[in-house]
């Protein structure tokens, strides 16, 4: 086990009670940094970030810390919503594990393929 003070940072838990840590630090949830649009606004600009990084052609690095900025926006969301980020992840790999794939256009997409 990993620990960072008194947090574990190898665990969903350790890592919620770090983003939880920030959103208090900055009262988040008394200052619009927890309202949903906002967030859904600042994950599309990181998500523009992350593209950035690829077609820019930036370091591994810096797309590691593009790609941490949006886990932490979601960890937050998670908490904004208050809703189980932690259980919604483990549902959702439960139903794409038991998913067909297809090639399309030379890559592969797994999805629940109505037709
Ligand atoms: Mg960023």
């Amino acid at each position: 086990m990993t620990e960072r003070g008194d947090t574990n940072i190898d665990s969903y838990a350790g890592m919620l009670a770090a983003v939880q840590a920030f959103h208090d630090k900055h009262d988040f949830k008394s200052t619009g940094g927890e309202e949903l649009s906002y967030r859904i606004a600042l994950m599309t600009e990181e998500l523009g970030e992350i593209s950035s990084c690829v077609t820019k052609g930036k370091s591994t690095q810096d797309l590691a810390e593009e790609c941490a900025d949006l886990m932490i926006l979601l960890l937050g969301t998670a908490i904004a919503a208050e809703f189980d980020l932690r259980a919604a992840f483990w549902g959702k790999m439960d139903k794409i594990m038991v998913r067909k794939s297809r090639m399309i256009n030379g890559r592969i997409r797994v999805s629940e393929f109505l037709d």
